[in-house]
């Protein structure tokens, strides 16, 4: 097994972090003591078997949750001691998200859901970046549509584009392609694959899918709340074989 840590330089450090809900009998321990870093331009994907803390890793990584004890760092900043208010500001500007529904908003179009994120700042967006953000995606012809005339595959990518509008320390991935069809999800899974490549973003990931995780250059996985494994990329297959592994085992 590898022996898992944090680096001060990493974009995401967890430090020993718990998690439990609830008290008492009903006490839940969703994460066990994980320290983890998540270097800065890598594109990691978390797996591990259902209950075994990726949400809750996920939540307390992106200043969402806050750990029962432990350290969350993210860019350089200790997430422990800032108000909510100062939490809610460092997510706004650098932190991005990319869910499994999309969450765009319906009545708007295209480039409106993408400049959201710089209003919601209280910022004019800038017309040329959000259309250099959107042809980023490869969807500069569709920036006047809504989200209902776009494809599922089209939805997402929007969504990743505004995920990214704050270059923002770290893009979160919460089951990206758990909507859409094997062709969409390649198409999104690629466009993360370059947005790390080529523009040196740091994409995190949280997926069941092997075919996904094959995407990632960094494999965590958990199970029972604890890291069992950090790899390297590995192909489709050996991710099966690992997730079976951790799903079987007592
Ligand atoms: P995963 O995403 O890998 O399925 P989660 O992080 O959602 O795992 O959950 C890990 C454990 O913590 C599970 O046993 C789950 O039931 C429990 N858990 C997660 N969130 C809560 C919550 N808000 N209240 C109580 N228990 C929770
Ligand atoms: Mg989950």
């Amino acid at each position: 097994m590898t022996i898992t840590t944090a680096q001060r330089s990493d974009a995401v450090q967890l430090w020993s972090v718990r998690r439990t809900y609830g008290t008492g009998d009903n006490a839940v321990t969703a994460l066990d003591g994980v320290t983890l870093g998540f270097p800065t331009g890598t594109f990691t994907t978390v797996m591990g078997p259902s209950g075994s803390g990726k949400s809750t890793l996920l939540l307390c990584a992106a200043g969402l949750e806050r750990p029962t004890e432990g350290t969350v760092v993210v860019a350089d900043t200790d997430l422990g001691p800032l108000t909510e208010r100062a939490r809610t500001i460092l997510r706004r500007d650098r932190i991005g998200f990319v869910f499994q529904s999309f969450n765009l908003v319906s009545a708007l179009t295209a480039e409106q859901n993408v400049a959201l994120p710089l209003r919601l700042a209280g910022r004019r967006p800038d017309p040329g970046i959000v259309r250099r953000a959107l042809s980023e995606v490869g969807l500069a012809d569709r920036a006047t549509h809504r989200p209902g005339q776009l494809s599922g595959g089209q939805q997402q990518r929007v969504a990743v584009a505004r995920a990214l509008i704050t270059r923002p320390a770290v893009v979160f991935a919460d089951e990206p392609t758990g909507a859409l069809d094997t062709v969409s999800s390649r198409e999104v899974l690629r466009l993360l694959r370059d947005l790390v490549d080529t523009h040196g973003h740091t994409v995190i990931m949280v997926s069941h899918d092997p075919v996904a995780a094959a995407y990632a250059d960094r494999l965590v996985l958990l199970a029972d709340g604890r890291v069992a494994d950090v790899t390297g990329a590995l192909d489709a297959g050996s991710i099966a074989a690992r997730m079976a592994g951790l799903e079987t085992r007592e």
